[in-house]
């Protein structure tokens, strides 16, 4: 029976697509090889957030290449997949003239039946790309635009996997909480994937792209939905964004005691100038209400982040504001990134005035500092 093998870098999104290749391959009757050093296929899922993350997936090809060759046994095939596909498939295969294989991320597909190594808890994606361009972000680029799976597909798996006995899952989504709106057709802004010439005006404008749902937004219903099952005891979703955090999600994520009271709610910044850079469309005050109205609703709930410093033309001052915001939040945990220019976003094109590297890590020693240590001592224990 052949084997293959899967490396996955990245987030949970790349994880839960790896389920999903996994089980690709295994109705194709191979088997999994308990190490990329003893396999006939090697599937490398790749991240593209970072540069870093796009240097690491290249390292691994290396070293897999080297190891057959010092071993002395014929190269498994590699295949290559995920996020690093946005350089497209010429300049990828120049890149890392090892790989044998493109699996494009789109073929990877919602319906096929994952491989789950955890019995109890389980990674569902609800939707799949991103309309927000985020102007420092690939994701939009490298994930195409949202897509949401239909309330049937998803009450299905759930359905199944209830069936085979599991109690916790987690929905994940770029925007997990935009889930169904771009269906409504309401309020969906204009794209510009493909222009040359990029000026600040011709960004999308973020809060605009989908207008407040009239009645319950289709993300409550699914939650709805899903809480139905006596079987689930917990659900959790990844990540959500502050813009379609409406009022109708707030309550149901206080009183709906089936939903984890850890809430993920990525701020990227705690300067309303820099946000507006970053086109996240919303301010810092927008971000407390909500916040507030969460953790006012019931004082269990806890938030974490993730936070960009050094974001281009980020001034001391712009980064105190950060500092500050992150000592008035008190999250329970910051995901600190430094900022990576990514070729290909509006970032990159726009600004240029880059923060040296040994300011961003000062500010990530600051920032990461401040929220997973120090904030320690007065934060609420999750429950
Ligand atoms: N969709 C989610 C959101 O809007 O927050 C997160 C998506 S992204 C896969 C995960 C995190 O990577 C982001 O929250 C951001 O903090 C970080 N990130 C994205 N682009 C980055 C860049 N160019 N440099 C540094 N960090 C970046
Ligand atoms: Fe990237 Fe922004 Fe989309 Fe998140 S919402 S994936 S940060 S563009």
């Amino acid at each position: 029976m052949k084997k293959y093998f899967i490396h996955t870098f990245g987030c949970q999104s790349n994880k839960s697509d790896s389920e999903r290749i996994a089980g690709d391959y295994e109705a194709r009757g191979y088997q999994p090889a308990k190490s990329w050093e003893d396999t006939d296929e090697v599937v490398v899922n790749t991240c593209a957030i970072r540069k870093s993350a796009e240097d690491r997936a290249r390292a691994f090809v290396l070293k897999v290449v080297k190891h057959y060759k010092d071993k002395k046994l014929p190269k498994p095939k590699i295949i290559f997949t995920g996020c690093m596909l946005h350089h497209g498939k010429n300049k990828i295969m120049d890149m890392v003239v090892d790989i044998d294989e493109i699996l494009p991320v789109n073929e990877v597909g919602f319906n096929q039946s994952a491989v789950r190594r955890d019995k109890k808890h389980a990674w569902i994606p609800i939707s799949a790309g991103c309309n927000s361009f985020c102007t420092y972000c690939i994701v939009p680029y490298s994930r195409g635009r949202e897509q949401s799976r239909s309330m049937e597909e998803i009450i299905k798996e759930v359905k199944d996997l209830v069936e085979k006995g599991y109690s916790e899952i987690t929905l994940l989504g770029q925007n997990v909480n935009s889930w169904g709106l771009e269906k409504l057709g309401i309020g969906l802004r204009k794209m510009l994937m493909s222009q040359d010439e990029f000026t600040r005006e011709m960004i999308p404008d973020n809060q605009s792209q989908y207008l407040k749902p009239k009645g319950t937004p289709p993300f409550v219903k699914l939650l709805r939905e899903i809480s139905k099952f006596p079987e689930i005891k917990i659900i959790r979703f990844l990540s959500s964004n502050p813009w379609d955090f409406h009022d109708e999600l707030i309550n149901e994520v206080v009183n709906n005691k089936k939903i984890d009271r850890y809430v993920h709610l990525p701020v990227q910044s705690g300067s309303n100038t820099v946000l507006e850079r970053m086109n996240r469309g919303y301010t810092t005050q927008d971000y407390e209400k909500v916040a507030n109205k969460l953790m006012k609703g019931d004082p269990n709930i806890v938030l974490g982040t993730d936070i960009i410093v050094g974001f281009p033309g980020e001034t001391n001052e712009e980064f105190e504001e950060t500092v500050e915001f992150a000592k008035r939040m008190n999250w329970q945990v910051g995901f600190v990134a430094m900022y990576s220019p990514r070729p290909g976003t509006a970032a990159f094109k726009l600004y240029k005035e880059e923060i040296p590297y040994k300011i961003r890590k000062n500010r990530w020693e600051i920032l990461d500092k401040i929220i997973n240590k120090d904030n320690l001592k007065t934060r609420p224990k999750v429950v």
